[in-house]
């Protein structure tokens, strides 16, 4: 990010994310750096957490909060399914000008024809017995 990201917590800098594995989930910290001190001869870096969520990209879903698109993790198939909710909400909350809508319409019939092709392939791949995966 060439920008400096916010903290959605406490609102100041994030000097940098942290990413904790723990029992096999997947938890995001941003990290505050707060400077050093000096005691005893050592020098110990000073940070403040701020706990982002599991799985959840917070940091990143605030550049898209006026659209209400909340940033979930990988482990959430249904992602894409809340992705496409938030924003067809989206469209009755924010004011967009004819421009606007058609190149968001263009978007959308691009997409459908892409996901039409899709579709057929895996039909096609599933009644030609072919397992998916593995
Ligand atoms: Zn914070």
């Amino acid at each position: 990010m060439s920008e400096r990201s916010v903290c959605p917590r406490c609102g100041a800098p994030i000097s940098w994310v942290e990413r904790q594995v723990k029992g096999g989930r997947v938890y995001y910290y941003a990290v505050h750096y707060l400077g050093y001190t000096k005691s005893g001869g050592k020098i110990r870096k000073k940070v403040r957490r701020c706990y982002l969520g599991p799985e959840a990209y917070e940091y990143v879903t605030r550049l898209h909060r006026d659209l209400g698109i909340v940033l979930e993790g990988a482990v959430v198939d249904r992602r894409v399914v809340h992705y496409l909710d938030a924003f067809v909400e989206s469209l009755s909350r924010v004011e967009l000008d004819r421009p606007t809508l058609v190149e968001i319409l263009n978007k959308l019939r691009y997409l459908a024809q892409r996901l039409e092709g899709y579709v057929r392939k895996l039909e096609e791949l599933e009644k030609g017995g072919v397992t998916k995966g593995g």
